[in-house]
């Protein structure tokens, strides 16, 4: 995708959209894949809530990819997108037994990660094999460092619960056939992460008719010249290694699931906007775009940095800007941030727009979320049409309020 491509792309479509291109989100799957081409049973469920739109869960479906879910939407979405619910795993935080009551009938996997609702749902369906998510209480320190994660988290259950849980396996009759562990988003360190799986592989020894182990995701991309990327090639090495001998020692094959999101589809991703004003303060060159937190939030919601670059003018001299939106409400995409020199009406491309960008834009100030593009074959595909007005009505009800006068 060149910068012609994507200025094209907002002749044809408007600005702001979003455009992604099925060539990156491929060899990111085939990195992965090939990384852990040693184990015999390897699947990769895509995590949906990154980016959700039913072309890029269809092209996951023709790679051979399985899907990671967190609501019976989700899911809903993986099925209409033609992924079989043997490949869905659901693993939801603090839903109700009735949402995985749901999902269990669709023939998905599930994913439990708390006591109170292992138990209840082994007491009324022990025929219904269940993976559990543990905590295992690590994360990354400083540096190197291993700590343990805080004792607190609300996700998964916590190891020194496994005694619990197996007198409710007892209790119930019901049959755990994963293990799972998700420790984060960021995870630098190799070092890091084999030893949680440690941690998972000691868990898993203590069931006797699992199918599978779930080492969840927390690979990092960079989104920033010199950023730390994780080495997949050497965890693929390394945990290869140590999930065969903990076969040897399980007695079985078993099957081993990554569910990375980010790792997929970030870099794939480009969000383009439209420079409305230029607008120079005492201390500040802003540039206002045609976008706001309402369709890209990460920056003022986690602090994240996407490089951004003026694709009007990229030989244009640089100098320091403030991108900020067009939302009455702070809205500050990068403070004094190095750019070619930006006019109004020049078009900016946000990097890493892939993951968690579209899917967690709002309505906010009734403005219509973006068009979505799939750049594929050296074409623009659209694969979701701007909002318009008929979308932000719907559903609204207009009240008869007459009765109340001036
Ligand atoms: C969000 C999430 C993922 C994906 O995380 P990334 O950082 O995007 O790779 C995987 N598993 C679970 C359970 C999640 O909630």
């Amino acid at each position: 995708m060149t910068n012609q491509d994507l200025l094209k792309i907002t002749e044809k479509f408007g600005s702001p959209v979003y455009v992604y291109d099925s060539e990156k989100i491929i060899s990111q799957y085939k990195r992965l894949t090939n990384a852990f081409s040693g184990v015999k049973n390897l699947r990769i469920h895509y995590a949906v809530k990154a980016l959700s739109n039913i072309s890029i869960l269809s092209l996951f479906q023709n790679l051979g990819a399985g899907l990671d879910t967190v609501s019976v939407q989700e899911v809903k979405l993986g099925l209409q997108a033609g992924v079989d619910p043997s490949k869905i795993i659901y693993t939801p935080n603090g839903v109700s037994l009735e949402e995985i009551e749901m999902v269990a009938k669709l023939g998905v996997q599930i994913n439990i990660d708390n006591l109170s609702i292992l138990e209840q749902f082994g007491t009324k369906h022990p025929e219904v094999p269940v993976c559990i998510r543990i905590n295992p209480h690590v994360m990354a320190g400083g540096n190197t460092n291993i700590s343990v994660g805080h004792i607190d988290s609300k996700f998964g259950i916590s190891i020194h619960q496994i005694p619990h849980v197996l007198r409710i396996v007892e209790n119930t009759g019901m049959n755990i056939n994963g293990i799972h562990m998700h420790t984060g988003s960021d995870i630098l360190d190799i070092e890091v992460f084999l030893y949680a799986s440690e941690i998972l592989f000691n868990t898993a020894l203590q069931f006797k008719d699992l199918e599978f182990l779930d080492f969840g995701s927390g690979f990092k991309v960079p989104y920033k010249e010199g950023d730390i990327e994780t080495n997949i090639e050497e965890l693929g090495e390394k945990l290869t290694a140590k999930f065969q001998s903990f076969c040897k020692q399980y007695g079985r094959e078993l099957t081993l699931a990554f569910e990375p999101g980010k790792f997929l589809v970030s870099e794939a991703g480009k969000f383009l906007v439209k420079v409305n004003v230029i607008k120079q303060t005492t201390s500040t060159v802003f540039a206002q775009v045609d976008s706001g937190f309402n369709h890209l939030i990460r920056p003022m919601f986690y602090g994240s940095r996407h490089e951004i670059h003026n694709i009007s003018n990229p030989q244009g001299k640089e100098r320091f800007y403030s991108v900020v939106g067009y939302i009455c409400e702070t809205d500050t995409f990068a403070s004094n941030r190095r750019i070619a020199e930006i006019k109004e009406g020049d078009i900016l491309a946000f990097n890493n727009a892939g993951a968690y960008c579209y899917s967690m834009a709002s309505n906010f100030n009734s403005r219509y979320r973006p068009p979505e593009i799939m750049w594929h074959n050296g074409e623009a595909h659209l694969i979701r049409k701007r909002e318009d007005f008929e979308d932000l009505i719907r559903g609204q009800v207009k009240m008869d309020l007459s009765t109340i006068t001036e």
